[in-house]
């Protein structure tokens, strides 16, 4: 059985040909990246490192960690997206090799093989994040390093996640996001820890909608990026 549901990758592939466009869906992505990019190579530092990068979309993150020098494996269960990163790697001249595999099933294939696992935005779509978490934890190597990033659940972030930004300033569309598979750091945690990982830390990401610019910091309470390491 593979954790995943069918109606999420769906609607990312509806919208898989906008994935590049800065200007629209996936705008918020393209938007958050370089700091992202920039907390995960100052922490992990990307030179050289055999990353994954787990429900890649269309290649955002998985190509800048490659410009920044890493060997990227980016994998994600929606075809269209996958189609449109490797499309993009013509246009950008970069190298990732890109497949369409569970986590869970590259777990049983390659375990303990990656420097980095990088899995962004993803685990608020799967129905058992705790499984995702899992077969990321046993695709590091030890010793690697893992990246997490998904939304919190509090009223705050019901509020700015989904009023707010499908609603009110229309940056995702409606229905991007379910309410009830938003994730406590606290639970993200536990899934770590029972996944034999070790946490780092928490960074909060936040988003000022006057100056409509995102920032890394210590308020976790919408969306925040999770560290762990493998032991
Ligand atoms: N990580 C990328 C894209 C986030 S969008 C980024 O942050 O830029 C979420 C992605 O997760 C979509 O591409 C979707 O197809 C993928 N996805 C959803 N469920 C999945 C699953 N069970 N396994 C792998 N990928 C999944």
């Amino acid at each position: 059985m593979i954790n995943v549901d069918p109606l999420e990758l769906e609607k990312f592939s509806q919208l898989a040909h906008r994935w590049w466009d800065p200007g629209a869906e996936f705008k918020p992505l393209h938007d958050i990246n370089p700091l992202r990019l920039d907390h995960i190579d100052g922490a992990a530092g990307l030179r050289g490192k055999n990353v994954l990068d787990v429900g890649c979309g269309g290649g955002i993150l998985a190509e800048s960690m490659a410009a920044r020098g890493a060997r990227v494996t980016g994998i994600d269960l929606a075809g269209e997206p996958l189609k449109v990163a490797q499309l993009h790697l013509v246009e950008s001249g970069l190298q990732v090799d890109y497949r369409l595999v569970a986590p869970e099933v590259l777990a049983r294939e390659t375990p303990g093989s990656f420097d980095l696992v990088t899995c962004m935005e993803l685990l608020e779509h799967v129905p058992d994040p705790a499984v995702t978490v899992e077969a990321c934890a046993t695709l590091a190597k030890s010793g690697g390093r893992l990246f997490f990033s998904t939304i919190n659940r509090s009223l705050k972030s019901y509020l700015l996640a989904v009023i707010g930004a499908e609603y009110v300033l229309k940056l995702l569309p409606r229905g991007t996001h379910d309410y009830a598979r938003f994730i406590k750091p606290s639970e993200l945690a536990a899934m770590c820890r029972a996944a034999g990982l070790q946490v780092e830390g928490v960074t909060g990401m936040t988003y000022n909608p006057f100056s409509k610019t995102y920032a890394l910091g210590n308020d976790a309470d919408v969306n925040y990026i999770l560290h762990a390491i493998k032991p």
